[in-house]
């Protein structure tokens, strides 16, 4: 299969490297060539995992030193241009060295990488690396339901096509919602997404592949008629779901501060009796946020991991909070952790989360029910989806001035961990969710046949071309 040549394009943040690299795995393990390409921003913070077929191309986005997201406005125009013509030279300088691709893949929001594909005649092909349910949510706002967004407010619900019934507090926060709890600018991020349903578009019939999978979200990838989605997930490292490759652990993507020094505690601590909290790879979470999380765990006494990122500033978050003190003999605080490694130790009892598609993901493969405390973007989507569609976890809910109190995270923690019915219940739905994403990697799963299905594919259409 030396024929099949993917020019893989990364947005260069984390939440898009992890999934991407394992999907470039699993081609790779069918049979195709990969290019892997993007920002420097992202690739100088990255170990490249020496794989035979896979390599490297990685383009000057203008943040070579790195990215935050005071910059995402200027960053967006900068990667845009810059990154345009790299990936047509990359392309042509490819087609004349006579190895050219024969398809362009780019995920969510690169949709421009599209465009430089299309005007050189490569094929090319969306990896959307959010829940199919949320690519519903935008294509709907941004084609026939608009306005039923737009207009949608107080205790108001919208209902679409395979989409479950959503009040405000469920839409992406790009959609204007009001809960969002970062304050970045974010004008960059919708019309991005608009052009990004606009190039869907621009296909007779275009296919989307999702970083999710049948059992998951059956209505939603089918939820949009013009649009076919394939669900080929969840692209969590092989050990963790069929166990084909015991070797393939680690993401191999981050080269952060990782002590490993959790692992010894984790070992000492009982079965299911670790509340683990983490914010993702990306925002800083408000410190007004982070006080009433610490207050919460500690009055649920509970035994806790917590990955503590420093500020883009440079802070030490833990170091500002009332009760650092308390918090130090009753858990542990690090700065970075092998995420899916931790979900999977047997002492994780609960997974306090900002909901990050991929953080969810990792849950839903490890079976570990969550406390869901979205932040931004698509993170009120999945809460929606954790909470009331597949049951595996609740979400906090602020008070009447909007604040979720320390009470309210105690109160969720104790839920999620406790010996009640609700309780057994969001265990058992995580398990039952575990053991179908492990059934969708199988060989005769449906994220296996799907993405073989689509290699098949590119393969036919390169011999009728
Ligand atoms: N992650 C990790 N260690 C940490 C925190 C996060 O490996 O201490 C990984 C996590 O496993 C996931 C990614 O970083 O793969 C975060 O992606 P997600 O979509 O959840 O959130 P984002 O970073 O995009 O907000």
């Amino acid at each position: 299969m030396e024929d099949c040549h993917v020019l893989l394009v990364i947005f260069p943040g984390q939440g898009h490297i992890n999934p991407s690299l394992q999907f470039a795995k699993r081609l790779v393990n069918l049979g195709a060539k990969v290019t892997l390409s993007t920002g420097f921003s992202a690739m100088n913070h990255m170990s490249r995992p020496q794989i035979p077929g896979l390599d490297f191309a990685p383009f000057s986005d203008g943040y070579d030193a790195g990215l935050k997201p005071d910059d995402l406005n200027d960053f967006w125009v900068s990667m845009k241009t810059r990154g345009s013509d790299a990936l047509a030279k990359l392309i042509t300088a490819r087609k004349e060295e006579g190895r050219p691709f024969t398809r362009l893949i780019y995920t969510t929001i690169m949709y421009w990488a599209g465009v430089v594909a299309r005007g050189l005649h490569v094929p090319a092909t969306l990896l959307w690396i959010q829940p199919a349910t949320v690519l519903d949510i935008y294509y709907h706002y941004f084609t026939e339901y608009g306005d039923l967004f737009r207009n949608c407010s107080g205790n108001q619900v919208v209902e679409v096509p395979g989409v479950p019934c959503l009040g405000v507090r469920d839409f992406p926060s790009f959609l204007f919602s009001t809960e969002t709890n970062v304050n970045y600018d974010l004008d960059w991020a919708i019309e991005a997404m608009r052009d990004q349903i606009e190039e869907i578009n621009v296909e007779e019939s275009p296919k989307v592949l999702v970083n999710t999978f049948d059992a998951l979200e059956f209505d939603a990838l089918r939820a949009i008629k013009k649009v076919r989605m394939v669900g080929i997930g969840p692209l969590i490292p092989s050990a963790y779901l069929d166990g084909k490759d015991p070797s393939d652990t680690a993401f191999g993507g981050d080269l952060r501060q990782n002590s490993n020094d959790y692992v010894e505690w984790l070992d000492s601590q009982p079965k299911n009796s670790v509340v683990y909290l983490a914010f993702g790879s990306y925002a800083d979470v408000p410190n007004t946020i982070l006080e009433e999380i610490a207050q919460g765990l500690v009055n649920s006494k509970l035994p806790f991991l917590w990955v503590l990122r420093e500020t883009y500033k440079g802070e030490k978050p833990e170091e500002k909070l009332r009760c650092k003190e308390e918090l130090e003999g009753q858990g542990k605080i690090v700065r970075w952790c092998a995420q899916v490694e931790v979900l999977q130790h047997p002492s994780i009892g609960c997974f306090l989360t900002h909901c990050g598609w991929n953080s969810t993901l990792e849950s839903i493969a490890s079976g570990v029910p969550l406390v869901a405390c979205p932040l931004w973007n698509d993170q009120f989507s999945n809460a929606k989806l954790i909470q009331d569609v597949w049951k595996m976890g609740v979400r906090v809910s602020g008070n009447e001035e909007g604040v979720v109190t320390a009470d309210e995270y105690k109160r969720c923690i104790e839920c999620v961990m406790g010996g009640g019915e609700k309780g057994e219940e969001l265990r058992k739905n995580a398990k039952k969710w575990k053991d179908l994403a492990k059934a969708a990697v199988k060989e005769d799963g449906s994220s296996y046949l799907n993405l073989k299905a689509y290699m098949d594919e590119m393969l036919t259409l390169k011999s009728i071309n």
